[in-house]
């Protein structure tokens, strides 16, 4: 067929990286430690919440996603109006994008950190500017030197996927009073709950006077709800606007309010999970560098080895083992927290292939 057989689309849209997730688990596989999942099921009060929703299927979902809005602004101290509900926090991501560059335009983020930012920054047409970690971590000075009047949006992922390091308050309190005010700096907190260093800031202290300072939450982490599609942001009005005028209607549906919300209304037992989580963390990094690997401090619910050439042999050590981990080309392994027997495997692995 000739190109005139064809509708006209975007030139640069056919050239877009596209996002590699995680391949599906094999049927034979028994742990996927490979995208940063929560490894329990629901929460049974979550399941009925759910439930009661099916009988609903026919209806379009509250637009404004109001119930949630309100029971998580109160959870999370800010005005109901400075939260932006969506479809997960990478579709706030993207809106965000939308609403702050086009071509021409900038947005820049540390690098190697969530694939997410340079596909949607190309595909809002703008241009996005990798700044190469230091130590594993974000280079906020690098970053800061790097803003140009063409910046309109800089990533800061704290804890970073996939290494899992976090930036403290001071190094942050200090970036941004040196980013121009004119740019959106988002805060990308989707592993804030398992953070334990009291050092870290909340995102949520540090936008309260920055008006560019905009917080991204998900329930598809720590309150395990990744099927479901919901995350927010919390952001001063003009931002929120904004992201509203961007986004999809209807985008996040009435099961995954619902569970959201009975999520918000079960904290303290998804807290013990987390926490159980979070010391799972602790002793997969203890037997990791006991067999000799070097182990970033993960401020996540996962862990990164650079392994460089020995990415590929890794990987594949633990698929024999049932395994699923998550390699990122020549560079490294991200390692997802699991239930316990699962890290045990792991680390079983691990070490038989430092001997
Ligand atoms: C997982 C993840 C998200 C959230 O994803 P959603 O499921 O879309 O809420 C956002 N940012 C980072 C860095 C992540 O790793």
């Amino acid at each position: 067929m000739t190109d005139a057989a064809f509708p006209l689309l975007r030139a640069d849209v056919s050239t877009l990286p596209r996002y590699v997730p995680g391949r599906p688990a094999p049927d034979d596989l028994v742990d996927k430690l490979s995208s940063n999942e929560n490894p329990y099921p629901p929460l049974p009060s979550v399941i009925r919440a759910v439930e009661a929703e099916l009988g609903r299927l026919n209806r379009y979902p509250d637009p404004a996603a109001t119930v949630l809005r309100d029971e998580l602004a109160a959870v999370l101290g800010v005005p109901a109006g400075h939260l932006v509900l969506g479809t997960g926090s990478v579709g706030i991501t993207q809106h965000l994008v939308a609403a702050a560059a086009g071509p021409g335009d900038e947005v820049l983020f540390g690098w190697r950190s969530f694939e997410a930012y340079p596909l949607l920054t190309w595909a809002a047409g703008a241009t996005p500017v990798e700044i190469p970690l230091r130590g594993e971590a974000y280079d906020l000075d690098a970053i800061a030197a790097a803003v140009t009047d063409r910046t309109r949006a800089v990533f800061i992922c704290n804890p970073n996927n996939p290494t899992g390091t976090a930036v403290r308050r001071a190094a942050l309190e200090r970036f941004l009073d040196r980013v121009p005010r004119r740019v959106l700096v988002v805060v990308d907190e989707a592993y804030r709950e398992f953070v334990d260093d009291a050092e870290v800031p909340d995102g949520i202290d540090l936008y309260r006077d920055r008006p560019n300072v905009a917080v991204l939450r998900t329930f598809s982490k720590a309150y395990g709800l990744a099927t479901l599609r919901v995350g927010f942001a919390v952001a001063h009005p003009r931002v929120a606007a904004a992201l509203r005028a961007c986004a999809v209607p209807f985008g996040v549906s009435g099961p995954a309010q619902a569970a959201a919300v009975a999520s918000l209304r079960a904290g303290a037992e998804l807290a013990e999970r987390v926490a159980d989580l979070v010391a799972e963390r602790a002793r997969v990094t203890a037997g990791l560098r006991t067999a000799g690997y070097e182990v970033p401090e993960s401020q996540a619910n996962f862990v990164w080895l650079r392994l460089g050439s020995r990415t590929a042999g890794f990987t594949e050590a633990c698929e024999a083992a049932g395994l699923m981990v998550r390699p990122f080309g020549d560079e490294g392994v991200r390692i997802t927290i699991g239930a316990p027997d699962a890290n045990d495997r792991l680390l079983k692995t691990a070490s038989h292939r430092q001997r």
